[in-house]
């Protein structure tokens, strides 16, 4: 497996992406480099790994760290990751090459700290949590990952035509007039439907992403390896084939919506002609930041997601039964206190 570690040229220390900064920083002599400057030196490092790759199996899931030598062991979509060892951040270049290049990155600009604060504000804000979910270690288990999206771009061709009625009643002296006007409806021309967008990794619920969307797509940029310094990613096992009907049936959606809200004003529509053709004219791999936290309680997983670029949030809060407990005792005894006034009356 070709791997490479982004080393500071200064003292060869560990080299991560600061969202803040949107540069690469050296934790060990605080050097800060742009991913320019650093794409130059990978580019060499690439096909140093290509020539190593010949022995390889493409299918093993092991690496050997580059700063410690250890070996360490992955899941087969891993992209980006940790040396479990060292902590030195490690990029899978194998799994990032080829189709699996992605064309384009959103780089993380909402940094660990401030999505840390983000789940403190709203785990605090909720009442049954067991405290144990808000505690320092559980801060830790945030992990910043890169998830591989594909995005599309459709062209809808649209071609209706028809007319529109309007009718009115109105009466003057004993007379009931009906007036009837029409229309000519016709709309033909090509819808764009940019930025389609579908996940591209099995194991990543699709809703969870959708409750922190939207990504902003003016600051996607160019893919460079060295974005994912210090980050988790991981590559696509959902091929576009899979996801083309989901992606089809969305534009044909969003036009159909455009030319009906621009025939909504009639009393009534007719249509004679009727088409609408979609077809898919780019695909763009695409890697969206987003921090994640699982929490294992009471045999459930939960899970609390927050948009690495904009700060959008979502969660899911696990519910402590002793606080739940606590709380309809007090509400228990309130009835009962009231039960025995009603019985007081009676006697
Ligand atoms: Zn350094
Ligand atoms: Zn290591």
């Amino acid at each position: 497996m070709a791997t490479a570690t982004y080393k500071c040229p200064n003292c060869g220390g560990g080299l991560k992406f600061e969202p803040e900064i949107q540069k690469l920083k050296c934790e060990f002599c605080l050097s800060e480099f742009t991913n320019e400057e650093m794409g130059k030196a990978t580019d060499a490092m690439e096909s140093k790994a290509d020539r190593e790759k010949v022995h390889e199996d493409a299918h093993l899931k092991g690496y050997t760290c580059d700063s410690c030598g250890a070996e360490v062991v992955t899941e087969e979509t891993t992209s980006a990751t940790f040396c479990y060892y060292c902590h030195n951040p490690v990029i899978l270049s194998d799994r990032l090459s080829g189709t699996f290049r992605p064309d384009k990155v959103i780089p993380f600009a909402y940094s660990r700290e401030k999505a840390e604060e983000t789940f403190l504000k709203w785990a605090k804000s909720k009442r049954y949590v067991p405290t144990e979910f808000y505690s320092g270690s559980q801060l830790e288990k945030i992990s910043g990952v890169y998830i591989p999206y594909w995005s599309a771009e459709a062209e809808a061709r649209v071609d209706y035509s028809g007319k529109g009625i309007n009718r009115r009643v109105y009466r003057a002296g004993n007379t009931e007039y009906t007036e009837v006007k029409e229309f000519g409806i016709e709309r033909h021309g090509k819808v764009d439907v940019q930025n389609i967008r579908e996940v591209a990794l099995k194991k990543i619920d699709k809703g969870l992403l959708d409750s922190i969307s939207p990504y902003d797509d003016r600051k996607a940029v160019e893919f460079e390896p060295s974005y994912l310094s210090g980050f988790l990613a991981e590559k696509y096992d959902i091929e576009k084939e899979s996801i083309q009907p989901t992606v089809r049936e969305r534009a044909e959606r969003y036009a159909e919506s455009l030319v009906q809200e621009s025939i909504s004003g009639f009393g009534s529509v007719q249509l004679h002609r009727k088409e609408l053709d979609v077809s898919i004219k780019d695909w763009d791999y695409t890697l969206l930041p987003a921090w994640i936290l699982t929490y294992f309680y009471g045999g459930r997983t939960y899970i609390f997601a927050v948009n690495g670029q904009t700060g959008n949030s979502y969660g899911e809060l696990p519910v402590d039964n002793r606080k739940l407990g606590l709380s309809s005792a007090a509400i228990g005894i309130g009835i009962l206190a009231l039960a025995l006034l009603g019985g007081a009356l009676i006697w």
